[in-house]
């Protein structure tokens, strides 16, 4: 067989979005697997929704989830250019053959009249499709129709019949010619249809397999008799099932983070999101392994253990997968990674001091830019800094994470969200100020504290026995209601790391203020009317 070679070819209308991530997860693995080639193509041919900025948040977003491309529009190969927009040279090339051949037609119908052909086939209960007007025109009016500059669209012809391929995902597939009208392969305006450029594109730049959503799927037939038109050899096909939501339905914003950069901000390592990906449809070799690396995925990836029934997006499970590589990651790693996170949750706006550049070890050199204009963005002037007791600071927090929770936010919410009044109303916290024996303990508890000048863990722990000594409350007792008065949560890190975190945290210069252990007290005591 001819060297292997696939493409991602995503639009650049908006943000990269898991499904799509998934699709270019699958053709990078399959090249990887088979040490063929992966190319990036921008499809670009819709003007009007397609933005040079998505271009570029497209190009960061596959790079941060590690999937490097061999040839793109920024790695120019052999195939050049890799932007649709820069190819329209071609795609009028080989129009102009498929008109000469008979092969295809221009259509002069207006927009107008397509509707009303439209409106007409659904009064009738027919399904709508292009009537073939212009197909019946002679070549040579046409011809001069447009030598006098009447706009015009090229339309291929549908020859009868079935159009067949044995999809790599789904099997036998087919469709008849009799639901598919004569397609646009070049619009008015001179710009290519999406399933005439993708042809032209995918032959001219030897793609030999097509992985790709099964939103496609019934774009495949269309594709194929454009195939046939130019004599050329269709590829292999694969359509990946859909992704759907918790209730099924096809996963939206609606079901909440869809986009990559929703799970970046969320605080989702690369590496756990690539390996959610590559069990959404698709499993390991012994059907059971979850947690694969990436030389694992790269080695056990096969098109044949693929599933054609839809996916059903897990955020758990992405959870579950995010502890378990956040628990890996080399300490400054983390911190530096717990830095860039405070950073876009707006907790770290502006550089504080000179002594430590915030940069994320997960992105690869050539990407450092692209973070530091991250960090512009969320208002960081110039090189983002922090200081070194800042820096030491997160690197301790962050370092709570991994054996606290899933993800940064939830520690955030912890240490820069404490609500008094909320603890004592909140269905699984209010037993501390309902509870007696609870409220003996913090009212005896929380005027100790405010006497403390400088309150260390070990001040806090003795303060906490001659409670004990006092109310005669001990163990869980005694401990139960400190936590919740003091975090606002039932569990969570040892308080022997997170007292330090917010008394050192209250004298940092930071955005977002984080309360000391009195302050937080005294609301708590305000709050409780103890
Ligand atoms: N630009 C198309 C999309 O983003 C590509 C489809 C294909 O892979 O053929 O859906």
């Amino acid at each position: 067989m001819s060297k292997i070679r696939v493409r991602f070819a995503p639009s650049p209308t908006g943000q990269l979005h898991v499904g799509n991530a998934r699709t270019a997860l699958f053709n990078w693995l399959f090249a990887r697997h088979h040490g063929g080639a992966f190319v990036l193509r921008i499809e670009d041919t819709d003007v009007e929704r397609s933005e040079a900025r998505f271009e570029t948040q497209l190009l960061e977003d596959l790079r941060w989830l590690g999937l490097e491309w061999d040839e793109g529009p920024d790695k120019p190969g052999a195939f050049r250019p890799y932007r649709q927009s820069e190819r329209l040279e071609l795609y009028r090339k080989y129009s102009t053959e498929l008109i000469d051949a008979g092969h295809a037609y221009f259509c002069f119908c207006t927009p107008e009249e397509l509707e009303a052909d439209r409106q007409a086939a659904l009064a009738a209960g027919r399904q709508p499709r292009y009537s073939g007007r212009c197909r019946k025109r002679l070549r040579e009016e046409a011809a001069r129709k447009v030598a006098e500059g009447v706009p015009a669209a090229i339309r291929l012809k549908i020859l009868e019949g079935e159009f067949s391929w044995r999809d790599l995902v789904h099997g036998s597939t087919s469709f008849s010619s009799d639901v598919i009208g004569d397609p646009i392969l070049v619009r008015s305006d001179g710009h290519p249809a999406y399933n005439y450029a993708v042809v032209i594109d995918d032959h001219l730049m030897e793609i030999t397999h097509v992985i790709r959503g099964d939103d496609h799927i019934s774009n495949t037939p269309r594709q194929l008799a454009t195939y046939n038109a130019l004599g050329w050899q269709p590829p292999e096909f694969a359509h990946l099932s859909t992704i759907l939501g918790p209730d099924r339905t096809r996963l939206s914003k609606r079901h909440g983070a869809t986009s990559l950069e929703n799970f970046r901000e969320m605080g989702i390592l690369p590496e756990a999101l690539r390996n959610y990906l590559a069990l959404l449809g698709w499993s390991a070799s012994d059907g059971v392994t979850e947690i694969l690396s990436n030389q694992a995925l790269i080695e056990q990836f096969s098109l044949d253990r693929i599933t054609k029934s839809p996916a059903v997006f897990d955020q758990e499970k992405l959870n579950w997968l995010n502890r378990h590589y956040m628990a890996q990651l080399p300490p400054e790693k983390l911190a530096a990674l717990t830095t860039l996170s405070l950073v876009n949750a707006g907790i770290i706006i502006q550089p504080i001091g000179s002594g430590v550049r915030v940069e994320d070890p997960g992105r690869s050199p050539s990407n450092e830019l692209v973070t530091v204009a991250r960090l512009s963005d969320s208002g960081v002037l110039g090189q983002p800094a922090v200081d070194k007791p800042t820096f030491e600071w997160i690197d301790r927090l962050g370092s709570l994470t991994p054996p606290y929770g899933d993800r940064w936010e939830q520690l955030f919410s912890l240490v820069f969200n404490y609500d008094a009044a909320a603890i004592v109303t909140a269905e699984e916290t209010r037993h501390v100020v309902e509870d007696t024996g609870a409220r003996a303990v913090l009212q005896a508890f929380i005027p100790k504290v405010l006497a403390e000048k400088e309150l260390t863990y070990e001040r806090f722990r003795a303060l906490a026995k001659e409670v004990q000594k006092e109310t005669g409350k001990k163990g869980k007792e005694l401990f139960h209601p400190i936590r919740v008065a003091v975090t606002g949560a039932v569990s969570g890190p040892e308080l022997e790391k997170l007292i330090p975190i917010f008394e050192e945290g209250a004298k940092l210069p930071l955005q977002r203020h984080v309360k000391s252990t009195a302050e937080r007290l005294r609301e708590f005591a305000a709050a409780a009317k103890l």
